[in-house]
């Protein structure tokens, strides 16, 4: 499937926000946000002023490049988030949220949606005891996702084990010395701590 295969620090300076795409580094003064937020390529006075489609399409993309989504995948949740009863907008997140891939990472197994991605990919993980290795793969409240047994000596995850200082969100929980983690519920509007203005993204798929 084609990936997006340059350096991703682009994508955030593009959007002039950090999207946490590195993991670690996204912390660090080594951020390329922190360092130098401008747009890659872009010299000092040439910021244009940017229309209302233009504000729409920015935060579509800052949500399709935090989770990692391709163009056509990120349609396909907005469909069906329409289709579901409730507010398209919070819709679409819940789904996001709900990704494999995500929920691992917000668990803090991996250091970044990446990461997570490729370690799903490479069947580190169980959901309620079977493999699943679709890192689309959507959970639902009550699942349990665990570290495969014969995957627990990799050093990431003997790092998860002992980041005590993790917070995860209060949809998920996290049990350390189990190596995992469980859907307490599904999640809704303010436990998506991200700055992408949902509203914007409705009215880009409604022109
Ligand atoms: Fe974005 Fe992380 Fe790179 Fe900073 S280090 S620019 S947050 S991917």
């Amino acid at each position: 499937m084609a990936r997006y295969t340059e350096s991703v620090c682009r994508l955030c300076r593009r959007e002039g926000t950090k999207l946490f795409l590195k993991g670690d580094r996204c912390y660090g003064a080594k951020c390329a946000v922190t360092r130098r937020n401008s747009a890659p390529g872009e010299h000092k006075q040439s910021r244009r002023r940017v229309s209302e489609y233009g504000h729409q399409l920015r935060e579509k993309q800052k949500a399709r490049r935090t989770y990692g989504v391709l163009e056509r995948q990120f349609e396909g949740y907005f469909d069906e988030a329409e289709r579901m009863k409730g507010v398209a907008g919070e819709n679409l997140f819940e789904l996001l949220e709900r990704r494999l891939d995500n929920v691992v990472y917000r668990m803090g197994f991996c250091a970044s949606r990446a990461q997570a991605r490729q370690f799903v990919t490479h069947a580190h993980f169980t959901v309620n005891g079977k493999k699943v290795n679709i890192p689309s793969y959507l959970v639902s409240a009550g699942d349990v996702i665990a570290v495969k047994q014969q995957s627990r000596d990799i050093a990431r995850f003997k790092e998860a084990r002992e980041g005590a200082d993790r917070v995860v969100p209060g949809w998920l929980s996290f049990n350390a010395d189990g190596l995992e983690g469980t859907v307490v519920r599904l999640p809704v509007g303010d436990d998506i701590d991200l700055s992408i203005q949902r509203q914007l993204i409705v009215e880009l798929y409604s022109r």
